[in-house]
């Protein structure tokens, strides 16, 4: 076995198989290198009890870049799904449940003048989501100093933003900068959709209806939906099955994957990258190295901050990473049955939300480091699609749940096994006998996130999607367009730009940056 290659990535999460295909494919001898024992980082299934598997990050598939599973070739290399384009439930304790199905709502207390403003209300979103999504195809454009590509990407946006008109321009300057919670309410009167339409904008950040950047946090989600997806989708074999399709994939274009290979230095001589050095002392070599681990990891772990200069260092440190999502897993002993939720309805996304007060409730002590007693839940039961996921009979819940700060007052090792009892609390309201029907109960707080997934401060990003933190000031300036201030070191992962997400546009741009910069990086 050789210890020399052209491009080493440290780590296989789907971010880091996507780069690796994409420069194999490009003819550079490519070696991944993972930490744990499969690929796909937090698209991961895994066991909970003896036959019970569940997706244990990600468990839903939002939006995937069609363009990356065409050209990866993931449906020949084994993905497949169990559902697809799945309605959202939006619970009702009485049963009166709405249902969200793209621009169509129905159910609850809906009138046809919130029916009519929801139309109205998705298509303004979809044409504002436009503009990422084509940002978010290319590196994001440098202001001043940039070269003709990023004069050319800045001109796209300009004239994307001028294709609006005057009005739509006006009115997305007016609510990119204010909040989900009053966009919402200028436009429906249903407490139960606002609440649970709120929660596009902000799961998995630390932020809720009234936070800046909601908005923003909206119409990154809608991206899904301009790719053709109506809804979530549940991969066969849960989301593991994302990671071991582009594995596949990254195999058959010549990548060499190792797992059980966790890196503990980036090497670096006189400003430049070398390769790498394994937990074991085994040093690689390569003169390009790319990080799926997210941008804190990377310079203050495995570069090492002696190794780059203050200024840079301070902005790694101020990227904002701070987790506020615990995951609960149940094994069942059955179906559970929710309370108004119809046989069709029960494998659907069900969401536990039930105004934007109360969801900003749920928020509030989280901010000084404190759990709610009332958390918001995203729940999915995967096996009544995928029989595959749990035995004959038997089924497997995995929920979302905020908020969990990162750092609890009272500490994670003192108050796990209490939040995770209000929230199965909660469960019981909206399905009676739930309870009774568990096998075996999980809960992973923001600490066993950063522990299971190497995601600092458990946040599923890497990083707050925000206005401070996208386009040319993600993965903090300096390494704002895959390369850093290392030379021969990328960023290939969620906290580079666009972000996170199982989506594969940040591994495909960085593969794109190597390949335009040349072997010589
Ligand atoms: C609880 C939770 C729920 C989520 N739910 C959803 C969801 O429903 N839908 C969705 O689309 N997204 C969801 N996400 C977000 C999504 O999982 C991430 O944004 C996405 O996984 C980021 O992909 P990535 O490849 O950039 O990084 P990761 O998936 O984090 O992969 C990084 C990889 O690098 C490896 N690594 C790190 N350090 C080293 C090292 N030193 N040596 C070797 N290997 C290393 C890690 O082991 C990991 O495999 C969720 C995240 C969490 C935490």
């Amino acid at each position: 076995m050789t210890n020399q290659y052209d491009v080493i990535v440290v780590g296989g999460g789907h971010n880091g198989l996507v780069c690796a295909t994409y420069l194999a494919r490009d003819g550079r001898k490519v070696l991944v290198l993972e930490a744990e024992n499969h690929f796909g980082g937090a698209a991961k299934t895994r066991e909970i009890a003896p036959g019970f598997k569940i997706s244990a990050g990600a468990h839903l598939l939002t939006m995937l870049n069609p363009e990356v599973r065409k050209d990866m070739r993931l449906d020949e290399h084994g993905l497949k799904f169990a559902a697809k384009d799945l309605k959202t439930i939006a619970l009702a304790e009485d049963g009166e449940h709405i249902s969200i199905h793209g621009d169509a709502i129905s159910g609850g207390d809906i009138t046809a003048k919130d029916q009519a403003a929801m139309k109205d209300f998705h298509k303004t979103m979809l044409r504002f989501s436009k503009l990422l999504a084509s940002a978010f195809r290319n590196r994001p454009p440098k202001l001043v100093e940039g070269d003709w590509h990023d004069r050319i990407n800045l001109l796209k946006l300009g004239l994307g933003m001028r294709m609006l008109g005057r009005e739509d321009m006006r009115e997305l300057m007016r609510v990119g900068l204010i909040n989900v919670y009053d966009v919402l309410h200028e436009r429906f009167d249903s407490e139960l959709l606002k609440g649970a339409l709120s929660l596009d904008g902000l799961l998995g950040s630390h932020m809720a209806p009234r936070s800046p950047n909601t908005v923003l946090g909206y119409l990154y989600r809608r991206l899904g939906d301009l790719w053709g997806y109506r809804g979530p989708s549940l991969p066969e074999g849960g989301m593991g099955a994302v990671g071991l399709a582009m594995a596949n994939s990254a195999k058959s274009m010549g990548v060499e994957l190792r797992s059980n290979s966790a890196v503990v230095s980036i090497n670096t001589e006189s400003g430049r990258t070398t390769g790498v050095t394994l937990q074991g002392g085994e040093v690689l070599e390569a003169g390009i190295v790319i990080s799926n681990a997210d941008p804190k990891n990377t310079f203050q772990k495995l570069v090492g901050i002696r190794n780059i200069e203050t200024d840079f260092s301070r902005r790694v440190e101020n990227i904002r990473m701070q987790g506020n999502v615990a995951k609960l897993h149940l094994a069942l002993d059955g179906l559970p049955e929710f309370v108004g939720v119809s046989a069709s309805d029960i494998g659907q996304r069900l969401v536990i939300a039930p105004d934007m007060d109360y969801v900003e409730r749920a928020f509030n002590p989280s901010k000084y480091g404190e759990l709610c007693e009332a958390p918001i839940l995203e729940i999915i039961i995967p096996s009544v699609h995928d029989t595959s996921l749990a035995p004959d009979g038997k089924h497997v819940l995995s929920a979302v749940v905020q908020y969990a700060p990162y750092s609890l007052k009272a500490g994670w090792e003192n108050e796990k096994d209490r939040f995770k009892a209000i929230v199965i609390d909660l469960l019981e309201q909206y399905s009676p006998g739930i309870k009774a029907k568990i096998i075996t109960s999980e809960l992973l707080s923001p600490l066993d996130v950063e522990r299971e997934f190497y995601m600092t401060g458990g946040h599923w990003h890497h990083g707050e999607i925000s206005f401070d933190q996208i386009l040319m000031m993600r993965g903090a300036y300096g390494s704002n367009q895959y390369a850093t201030p290392i030379d021969g070191l990328y960023l290939c992962g969620a906290g580079a730009h666009p972000g996170g997400n199982v989506m594969g546009l940040a591994g495909r741009n960085a593969a794109k940056e190597v390949m335009k910069r040349g072997a010589a990086a």
